[in-house]
């Protein structure tokens, strides 16, 4: 369960996040969608605990994560531009968080035995980034966030840099892999249909604010404003 209390966010005296409050249960899937500038990465941020809050309080499962670094918070994050090491192997990628963690060999190798069957990622575990397709590292990037086995994942347009095909073949993946280990995942994405077939709840953003959190038939359906329709019937 991720929690979000009258989350305020400011840099400098720019109002950035404007009293949010949302909460997500266990095993749910939210898209969050919103113009360029609306405040999503910076929310993803603040739940990451890669910025501080300026007021209001942030809860994964039961504890009060305000003052919790990153590192402890029990989450794993993908982002747009999923920065693989060049000169490791695949493997290496996925193995060096675990590494400099001091994870037991053992542990090491089966979790990434897992997540390499998982993400069909087994043939390509030699190889370096540069040999990899888009999609390709992308899985790997998934891969070492896997890895982690956190309770919350928080993708932010990861699929963004890929090619229209290989978008929706990685949406049915990640939706795939979505319904097959049951994590609380936050995605930001500019695709309305990615929004619409990934998220079990859309909160639509605007300046800060969610203007509506509501599942994608009640953001269809009944959009509590014109803002709200606008944005999510035109096409993107
Ligand atoms: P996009 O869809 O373009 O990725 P976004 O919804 O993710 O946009 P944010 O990156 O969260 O938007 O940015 C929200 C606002 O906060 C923007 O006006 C941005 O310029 C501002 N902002 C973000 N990070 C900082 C920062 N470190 N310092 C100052 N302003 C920032
Ligand atoms: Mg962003």
């Amino acid at each position: 369960k991720v929690e979000l209390r009258d989350v305020w966010k400011k840099f400098g005296n720019v109002e950035v996040i404007k009293g949010v409050s949302i909460d997500l249960d266990d095993g749910e899937f939210v898209v969050l969608v919103g113009p360029s500038g609306c405040g999503k990465s910076t929310l993803l941020n603040l739940i990451a605990g890669l910025e501080t809050l300026t007021s209001g309080e942030i809860r994964i499962g039961d504890t009060l994560v305000n003052d919790v670094p990153p590192k402890d918070r029990n989450i794993a994050m993908v982002f747009q531009s999923y920065a693989l090491y060049p000169t490791k192997t695949v493997q290496e990628n996925i193995t060096f968080g675990m590494q400099t963690r001091g994870v037991d060999r053992a542990v090491q190798d089966k979790a990434l035995a897992d997540v390499s069957q998982l993400l069909h990622i087994e043939q390509l575990l030699d190889r370096k980034p540069g040999q990899l397709s888009g999609g390709q590292r992308q899985r790997v990037a998934m891969g070492r966030a896997l890895v982690r086995n956190p309770d919350v994942f928080l993708f932010d347009e990861p699929l963004s840099n890929l090619d229209a095909k290989l978008r929706i073949e990685m949406r049915t993946e990640v939706k795939k892999l979505h319904l097959r280990l049951g994590k609380t995942i936050v995605y930001v994405t500019h695709d309305q249909i990615e929004a619409m077939t990934l998220a079990s709840r859309i909160a639509v953003m605007d300046n800060g604010h969610v203007r509506q959190f509501g599942t994608p038939e009640e953001i269809y359906e009944n959009p509590v404003d014109l803002f709200v329709a606008g944005f999510m019937g035109s096409p993107s």
